[in-house]
């Protein structure tokens, strides 16, 4: 006989917690200025996705307020119904000229952005090529699609290729679903080889830009613009190849939701096929409101953009001549210190925390077995000699681990 429900639910935390595996949440209130507060502590906070720290930037938030004064605090019903507000149309206008698409799918997160475009506009009968270090939301739509699904390992083209050339018999359409930005890796995806397959084999691509969005680009427009930008790929080999790009609103631009740019007559489409669109409601005002300010501040003020990415290098080039084992592009504010041991990280990452540094322990299944790291995410409100100081308490932590070894 099956077990009873309560007994299984004990049965399966005890498995997660035995593998030191069990995930808890904490109230963490954010402070600003890379400051946050747990439990009456205030810490430096190199935990969060809020790059430029736009979550508590004075003019986004009123911006946000203001929004909420004057058109409410929910969408009140689908954007299908009557959930389209002003604060939605001026959000899609200022997504549609920073991204220079043809027209906006606003989602109430990022995850929904790719799970429900993946699943709509993949057919049953396509095929789908997915690095294996893609994120939930990616795989969950190429599984929803019902499409034949090869996983390929991250970011080994030799294989793609390989599967890629298997396929050429085969009477189907293909596509390649990549991220940009590898959210824990800080790896760049390999995007002119990735084209350059696309092209051979007559695929498409489908680009999530989650960690991409305000961080790459002269003003945020993501890593496929920086390297249309720097002339490695055009505007037409980009149209042709990538059909849609998505993003989220809820990482650089410190606000909530998510976006897919594409053709209006793609995105026509997808307001009429994705169901998480269709039978939702539609994204938050003080969402949009925030988002739009955010994209404005990126335009006025670019700069935000290769100060953040010069002091991650800084940064990046410090710890690995301090002999860590340091992954991701030089440039990524995504700075993962691999400490390989699950007990070895959450051991370190609480022992930063009593010194003050708020430091995500990512383990699996968030990250492959035997890869478990300190996910340092940087903000432009790190100063040069507080991450100085980071870097002397993760030094004397490698020394104390090296003394016990
Ligand atoms: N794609 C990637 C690569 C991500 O890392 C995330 C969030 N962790 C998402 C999509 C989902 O974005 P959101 O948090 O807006 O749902």
């Amino acid at each position: 006989m099956s077990n009873s429900f309560h007994a299984d639910v004990r049965d399966r935390l005890g498995a997660i917690n035995e593998q030191n595996l069990l995930r808890t949440r904490r109230v963490v209130e954010p402070l600003g200025q890379g400051r946050c507060r747990i439990e009456g502590r205030e810490l430096w906070d190199f935990s969060s996705n809020d790059y430029h720290g736009f979550s508590l930037h004075p003019v986004i938030q009123s911006a946000a307020i203001k929004a909420i004064e004057q058109y409410g605090v929910g969408a009140r019903a689908s954007v299908l119904i009557s959930g389209w507000t002003p604060a939605h149309q001026e959000l899609s206008d200022a997504l549609r000229n920073f991204e220079s698409v043809g027209d906006i799918l606003l989602c109430s997160s990022g995850y929904v952005a790719c799970q429900g475009s993946i699943d709509s506009l993949v057919n049953e009968d396509d095929l789908i090529f997915c690095d294996r270090l893609n994120h939930a939301c990616l795989i969950d739509g190429c599984r929803l699609s019902k499409a034949k699904l090869r996983i390929y390992r991250h970011e080994d083209l030799t294989t793609l290729r390989r599967e890629l050339k298997k396929s050429q018999s085969e009477k189907v359409r293909r596509w390649i679903v990549t991220e940009t930005v590898f959210g824990m890796d800080g790896t760049l995806a390999p995007l002119i080889e990735l084209m350059q397959l696309a092209e051979e084999f007559d695929a498409y691509l489908i680009c999530d830009e989650a960690h991409a969005t305000g961080v790459y680009g002269s003003c945020g427009q993501g890593v496929i613009a920086q390297l249309r930008e720097q002339g490695d790929l055009t505007a037409e080999l980009i149209e042709r190849r990538i059909p849609i790009r998505i993003g989220t609103l809820s990482k650089a631009l410190g606000s909530q939701g998510g976006f897919v740019a594409s053709s209006a007559e793609t995105i026509q489409l997808l307001w009429n096929t994705s169901r998480p669109l269709m039978f939702s409601t539609g994204l938050s005002i003080a969402a949009c409101a925030a988002a739009t300010a955010a994209i404005e501040q990126l335009q006025e003020h670019p700069q935000k953009i290769s100060s953040l990415r010069n002091s991650a290098s800084q940064f990046r080039r410090h710890l690995k001549d301090s002999g860590f084992e340091v992954w991701g592009e030089e440039n990524s504010p995504i700075i993962p210190v691999v400490l390989w041991d699950e007990e070895r990280t959450m051991s370190w990452a609480k022992e930063l925390e009593a010194q003050g540094y708020l430091i995500g322990a990512i383990r699996p299944p968030t990250v492959p077995n035997g890869t478990a790291r300190l996910r340092i995410s940087l903000s432009s409100a790190h100063s040069e000699e507080l991450i100085e100081n980071l870097i002397i308490a993760l030094r004397a932590l490698q020394t104390k681990t090296a003394e016990k070894t």
